[in-house]
């Protein structure tokens, strides 16, 4: 699947009542990180944007939300043939707008129909509870959608991630408001045509673009009941703080630093690929991307496996480009602090040259470097691009020590032929995915998705069944009918 760029600019727009309309704040420029050209634009959402995308959320949900389950889950089937139908062309517009290869971008939106057709099983599995708990009386439990709710998303995955919640959040019964990252904001018009193609009824979902000032009017906005966020650790934990702070629910997923324990008794032929395209898939700008290999004893060979496969990456075919200028700057730098710093260049992504024809883009080779000092920039920050280091331990016990250290806490995982070892490692790892020769464990549906520590702010998970909990109310019905009921203790 090559690459095709669009040939005229996009005007981004929100997506109000059904209608694509301006944001009445500044205009912002949407550049292809394939050619470092101008792609698009759009507009910051003002207080009053964010104003009319949710009044008119709220006047929609109140029969979005007494309309019985299935048929909400109609539009869901109607929305997954929608995506499945428009796959190729949506993911032209994310590996565009993003600087993924289309085959990477084909893949997270078939991450995010996952997700959907967890949200479209919810009509037969969730189905509340009743018992008569003593005769005559029965109690009941109904789950009720909250209103109306936002979701803001970060620039990495511009369909999978907002998909983790529009269906689940919807098919619940809420209204739903999207501010996507103002990096990625066209997949949005495409979502928002295809939800109202499926027959979702006006007003329940609204697309506000926008940065910082749009995000806090959401927060601020007395009717928005629940704040789901995925972006940087430090956003995320200040979106959490602003969100709690007014009383409200708020689900806020922070940034990585992924450990991969590398022992020598790891299968070779696992190891290159598993471990590569770990920290090279997506140019490395996914949270569960690998970014330090903890190589325990004398792992050269496994590792040797591993800079090999990378150093097969070619730019544009095998591997996408980095979101910004700016971020393709930053990783070069610190690449060369790492160096400065007594680390070892296995592999140099600097100067791996850029596919044909998109030279002026944003591009960066895999790197690797070895022999980087635990608490380092490179061993413990999160630079997110395809760089990994490597630290050299004696001992798994020292491995972990490292891992523990680390304030994040999304992901971890061994490579080993040893169920000893790798069960050691799912038990010391503070990390909220753990996987076992798997390099990007990210849980299929309808396993839930979320970190620990700065990871996440909040509790339970974005996806699967904690998910259930976090876009709804539980109400709970007690109820007697016959005046000859049996007596007991409550009555
Ligand atoms: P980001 O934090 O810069 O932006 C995320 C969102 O926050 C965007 O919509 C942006 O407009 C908004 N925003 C930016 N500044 C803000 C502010 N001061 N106040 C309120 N909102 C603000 O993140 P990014 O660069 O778009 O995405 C990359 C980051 O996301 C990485 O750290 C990555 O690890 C993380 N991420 C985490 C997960 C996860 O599941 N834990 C998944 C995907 C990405």
């Amino acid at each position: 699947m090559q690459i095709q760029l669009p040939t005229e600019t996009h005007n981004c727009l929100n997506f109000i009542n059904n209608a694509f309309v301006s944001a009445a704040g500044e205009l912002f420029p949407i550049d292809s990180p394939w050619s470092g050209k101008k792609i698009g634009e759009s507009r910051f959402s003002t207080k009053g944007d964010v104003d009319a995308a949710v009044s008119a959320a709220s006047a929609a949900q109140i029969a979005w939300g007494q309309t019985p389950i299935k048929e909400r889950t109609k539009v869901m089937f109607n929305f997954r043939d929608i995506l499945l139908r428009d796959l190729d062309k949506l993911s032209q517009i994310v590996a565009a707008e993003n600087g993924k290869t289309p085959i990477e971008a084909r893949a997270g939106v078939m991450k995010g129909v996952e997700v959907l057709e967890y949200a479209i099983s919810l009509q037969n599995l969730d189905l509340g509870g009743k018992m008569e708990v003593s005769r005559g009386v029965h109690c009941e439990y109904r789950r009720e959608a909250l209103g109306v709710i936002a979701n803001i998303t970060p620039f990495n995955f511009p369909v999978m991630v907002p998909m983790w919640t529009i269906p689940i959040a919807l098919t619940l019964g809420n209204a739903y408001i999207w501010k996507p990252s103002e990096k990625t904001p066209m997949a949005s018009q495409y979502l928002a045509s295809a939800l109202k193609e499926a027959g979702l009824p006006s007003g329940l979902f609204q697309v506000v673009q926008g940065g910082k000032d749009t995000v806090e009017a959401i927060i601020d906005h007395p009717q928005v009941k629940a704040v789901g966020f995925v972006g940087s650790t430090k956003i995320a934990k200040a979106v959490y703080e602003r969100s709690t702070s007014l009383g409200k629910r708020a689900l806020a997923l922070g940034g990585a630093k992924n450990h991969i324990v590398l022992l020598p008794d790891a299968n070779l032929d696992l190891c290159g690929a598993g471990i590569s395209d770990s920290f090279t898939g997506c140019a490395g700008q996914r949270c569960m991307a690998a970014s330090v290999i903890l190589a325990v004893g004398n792992v050269d060979k496994h590792i040797e496996k591993v800079v090999e496969r990378a150093k097969s990456q070619v730019l544009g075919t095998d591997m996408g480009a980095i979101i910004t200028k700016e971020q393709v700057t930053f990783l070069k730098d610190a690449i060369a602090r790492a160096e400065k710093n007594g680390a070892k260049i296995l592999l140099d992504g600097r100067n791996t040259p850029a596919p044909k024809g998109m030279e002026e883009g944003y591009w960066l080779g895999p790197t690797v470097l070895d022999n980087v000092k635990p608490g380092s920039e490179a061993a413990s920050f999160e630079l997110f691009g395809p760089i990994v280091s490597i630290i050299r331990c004696q001992t798994i016990g020292e491995a972990m020590k490292i891992e523990n250290e680390v304030e994040y806490g999304n992901a971890c995982s061994v490579f080993t032929s040893s169920g000893v070892h790798a069960e050691r490692v799912i038990q010391s790892a503070k990390a909220g995915m753990v996987g076992i020769n798997v390099g990007v464990p990210v849980p299929r549906e309808p396993f839930s998705f979320g970190g620990i520590n700065a990871s996440k702010f909040g509790h339970g998970d974005i996806t699967g069944v904690h998910s259930l909990d976090f876009w709804t109310n539980t109400k709970k019905i007690t109820t007697k009918w016959e005046p000859q009921s049996d007596q007991n203790w409550m009555s």
